[in-house]
C-alpha cells in the first residue's frame, strides 16, 4: 500500500529548526512554496532555503520512508504534469534502468573505487566493482536489501540516521563517500559532513548531488518545480550555500556540472577533503 503524505495522519512540528548551514534563528516563510503544513523559510542571515518543521527520524523509519513518500509525491505529480512532462518522467526512468552501469562508470571516473560510504544508499545497489560498497540507510526494509547486497561485496550497511551512522565507523576508512540525494533530506547538515571529514582518508573526496535550488527552472517553475518534495526534503542548496557547509567542515568544492549548472534541476559536486 502507498502511503500518501496528504492523508497521513500527523500532528506537525512547531517551526523551529535553526538555519543548518549559519545556525541562525531567524527566517522568512516563503508561502509559495510551503505545502500541506510543512514551512519552508529562507534563513534572513545566509539566505539558505531549509523546511523549518521536519519530522523526527523516527517517523522517518517508517512512517515518512523515503520508498513510499517518493512513490506517494511521483504519483501526485504524475497526476498534475502536463503529457509532455509525464513522457520525458517515463523516458527517465526507462533510461535510468537500462544505463545504470554508465552511472557506476561515471562514479569510477570522478572517486576512482576502493572503501566508499554510500550515505542514504537506499536498496545499495548503485555501486558494483571496483568500489568495496559501504551504506547507511535508514529505511528498516531498504537496509535489509542493501545489507544483504553490500556483504557479498565485502562491505556491510548500517541503519542508523546519517548524521549518527558516520560517525560508526573508524577514522579515515574510506576513499569516499557518496551522498546521491541525500544531503536534501538530512536535517544535521553540518554533523553528518564532519563525520564524513572524520572517517574519509586523507584528500578522501565526497560526490553530492542535491536539488539546484537556483536552477533556472526552479524559477520558472516555482511550487511545481521538481525539487519540492515535502517533507522530505528539509534543505535547498544553491551553489553558494553548498560552499558556504563544505568550507565550514573542512572541504573543498569542485563542481562536476559547471556548464549546464543554471540549466540542470541538479547541482553535482566533488568535496574534497582540505589538508588540516
Ligand atoms: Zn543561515
Amino acid at each position: 500500500m502507498i502511503a500518501t503524505v496528504e492523508h497521513t495522519q500527523v500532528e506537525f512540528p512547531p517551526s523551529t529548526r535553526a538555519c543548518p548551514n549559519c545556525e541562525g534563528t531567524a527566517a522568512t516563510k516563503l508561502p509559495q512554496y510551503c505545502r500541506d503544513g510543512w514551512d519552508v523559510c529562507a534563513c534572513d542571515a545566509c539566505g539558505l532555503v531549509f523546511l523549518r518543521n521536519p519530522p523526527d527520524y523516527s517517523e522517518l523509519v517508517e512512517d515518512f520512508a523515503w520508498e513510499k513518500t517518493y512513490e506517494a509525491e511521483a504519483a501526485f505529480r504524475e497526476k498534475r504534469n502536463s503529457l509532455p512532462r509525464r513522457l520525458n518522467s517515463r523516458f527517465r526512468k526507462w533510461q535510468n534502468r537500462h544505463f545504470g552501469k554508465r552511472h557506476v562508470n561515471r562514479l569510477n571516473r570522478l572517486l576512482g573505487g576502493g572503501a566508499t560510504l554510500d550515505i542514504g544508499c537506499g536498496s545499495g545497489d548503485r555501486m558494483g566493482p571496483p568500489f568495496t560498497p559501504y551504506g547507511i540507510e535508514l529505511s528498516k526494509a531498504l537496509h535489509a536489501q542493501a545489507d544483504a547486497y553490500m556483504k557479498q561485496h565485502g562491505g556491510e550497511c548500517l541503519h542508523a540516521p546519517g548524521a549518527e551512522g558516520v560517525w560508526m565507523f573508524p577514522a579515515g576508512k574510506f576513499d569516499s563517500v557518496i551522498m546521491h540525494s541525500y544531503l536534501e533530506h538530512e536535517v544535521e547538515v553540518l554533523k553528518t559532513l564532519r563525520g564524513c571529514h572524520h572517517c574519509l582518508k586523507p584528500g578522501g573526496k565526497i560526490f553530492v548531488r542535491v536539488p539546484n535550488y537556483a536552477s533556472l527552472n526552479r524559477r520558472i517553475a516555482g511550487p511545481t518545480w521538481c525539487g519540492f518534495r515535502y517533507p522530505d526534503h528539509v534543505n535547498y542548496f544553491t551553489l553558494q550555500t553548498l560552499r558556504d557547509v563544505a568550507d565550514k567542515t573542512g572541504f573543498d568544492v569542485k563542481l562536476v556540472n559547471r556548464f549546464s549548472l543554471w540549466f540542470n534541476d541538479n547541482i553535482h559536486a566533488l568535496l574534497i577533503k582540505k589538508d588540516t
